[in-house]
């Protein structure tokens, strides 16, 4: 792989010379041909994993399909815990401590432990997506979701009050 001088591109990169770039100006030139990268979704409390003794990166599903830098990040985030246990050897170091932030300053991005993202859950979507169905109450607008068109509901809010509670349904996927 031909390093590449400069500085490394940050979100976005993805590109296999600016990991090579990135490793060597770590000071573990070489250490992202070692590693292997597979993507599993079997992740579901993280969005990457980085397992130092295989020195193995496993990323999300989820993160394919997303169009920012996130992608790039996690990759950076869990090669720069291969690099910091490179770098310290037997020496024990706190997962995101110090050593790992200083390698992810150097590559441009805060340190952030969690690349959790608001709103979006680690877990992949399941492959054969259902679809939903919303029942809004005609009355109060209240809404809920099911799985399945369920006829039988009614707005517990507006039966209290004495009306019908009828809803309307609607697939909305
Ligand atoms: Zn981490
Ligand atoms: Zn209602």
């Amino acid at each position: 792989m031909i390093a590449r001088r400069g500085p490394v591109p940050a979100a976005g990169a993805l590109d296999p010379r600016a990991y090579a770039s990135l490793c060597a100006r770590w000071g573990v030139p070489g250490l992202e041909a070692e590693v292997s990268i597979r993507v599993s979704a079997r992740l579901t409390r993280s969005l990457g994993r980085a397992d130092i003794v295989r020195g193995r990166v496993t990323l999300h599903p989820a993160l394919l399909d997303r169009p920012d830098g996130l992608l790039d990040e996690v990759i950076v985030h869990e090669l720069a815990h291969l690099a910091a246990a490179r770098l310290n050897g037997s020496r024990r170091i706190r997962p995101h401590g110090q050593e790992w932030r200083e390698l992810m300053t150097s590559a441009g991005y805060t340190p952030r432990a969690t690349t959790r993202v608001p709103g979006w859950p680690a877990s992949p979507p399941s492959p054969r997506r259902r679809s939903s169905w919303r029942h809004t109450c005609t009355a109060c607008r209240a809404w809920r979701v099911a799985g399945r068109p369920m006829r039988r509901w009614r707005c517990a809010r507006c039966l209290d009050a004495g009306h019908g509670g009828e809803l309307t349904i609607e697939r909305i996927r």
